[in-house]
């Protein structure tokens, strides 16, 4: 016998088997619209078929916590593993494991808790500087309100108010990049209002249009679904296949000479301690190092002998 290895695994599949596996595939797509119309009342079924059977093994003597492990598990709607939960418990396990991305990362997952109750969808400067001049629905947008009307929401009255309650399995990847397009609109906005008054001030405009928002958002989700995988919580991440945006990079530039002079200048004539912030900046600008790196040099990273320095980089704890 001949084996052709596939490419994926180095071994092929066999026939008998992916004919079986496909077919119930089929048997399961030809299901599930069946499924999900009579979803509320297989549900319904199904718990009180489980009742029957819970009730009538403790009548035959069974130990109440026995009969749970030998029924099947039950729909348990109302304590379900909801988000509401899972985004408490994985904050707290952040807390522990990464404890430098809590800040970051709990507010965004929060919001899949707590919603935007009061942000409108609009991103127009009346908007965005708030509170939402528009009654929204059929009467549409006040004339201060410019909604740009190729948008995913172009109703004011639209909000997003999280899922709390839906349970961790059911959070699927719209879920998640619905939540995104709130946290970057919100993003947007705030840097519409803080436009609004720099455009008053004369100072430079601001241009993130939120996606920073949308990544940290996305990144905090695949972190949580990862955790809560690990836990058997969830059986796929539903935010692993959601793309991170491209990043929004102004483009970045060395300073000019006379720019350095006059940061030197400021950080030698001001400040605590202007003679420490003077060296640390020339070193900054000799060896190139982050600025993270240089300070949280410890006196062990320092070979004087060796004319050495060990500069400690606490994202890649090296
Ligand atoms: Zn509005
Ligand atoms: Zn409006
Ligand atoms: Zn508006």
């Amino acid at each position: 016998m001949t084996t052709i290895p596939a490419p994926h695994d180095g071994a092929l599949p066999d026939p008998e088997e992916t004919d079986s596996r496909a077919t119930r595939r089929e048997a399961d797509r030809a299901a599930k619209p069946a499924k999900k119309a009579n979803k509320s009342r297989s549900v319904d079924a199904a718990t009180t078929t489980r009742e029957a059977m819970r009730a009538s093994l403790i009548g035959q003597g069974f130990d109440p916590d026995v009969v749970e492990v030998m029924l099947p598990p039950a729909d348990v709607s109302k304590k379900a593993y909801t988000v509401r939960l899972a985004v408490a418990d994985a904050v707290r396990a952040m807390r522990q494991d990464l404890p430098r991305s809590e800040k970051t990362w709990a507010p965004y997952l929060q919001l899949l808790v707590d919603g935007l109750p009061g942000m409108c969808p609009c991103p127009c400067p009346a908007c965005a500087v708030g509170p939402c001049p528009c009654p929204g629905g059929v009467d549409g947008h006040a004339d201060v309100c410019a909604m740009p009307d190729d948008e995913m929401h172009t109703d004011c009255a639209v909000r997003y108010v999280g899922v709390p309650d839906m349970p961790v399995k059911k959070v699927a990847r719209s879920t998640l990049s619905d939540a995104a397009w709130w946290a970057q609109r919100r993003g947007l906005k705030r840097t519409v209002a803080r436009n609004v008054k720099r455009e008053q001030a004369g100072r430079p405009l601001l241009h993130s249009d939120g996606r920073g928002a949308r990544e940290q958002f996305l990144q905090a989700s695949r972190w949580m679904f990862g955790w809560l995988g690990d836990d058997d919580k969830v059986k796929a991440n539903p935010a692993a296949k959601l793309k991170l945006p491209p990043r929004q990079e102004a483009g970045s530039r060395s300073l000019t000479e006379e720019e350095f002079l006059e940061v030197y200048g400021v950080a030698v004539s001001t400040g605590q301690d202007p003679t420490l912030d003077g060296l640390i900046l020339r070193h900054l600008l000799i060896q190139a190092v982050r600025r993270g790196a240089l300070l949280d040099t410890t006196c062990g990273g320092l070979d004087v002998e060796g004319c050495r320095i060990r500069y400690w980089d606490q994202k890649k704890q090296t």
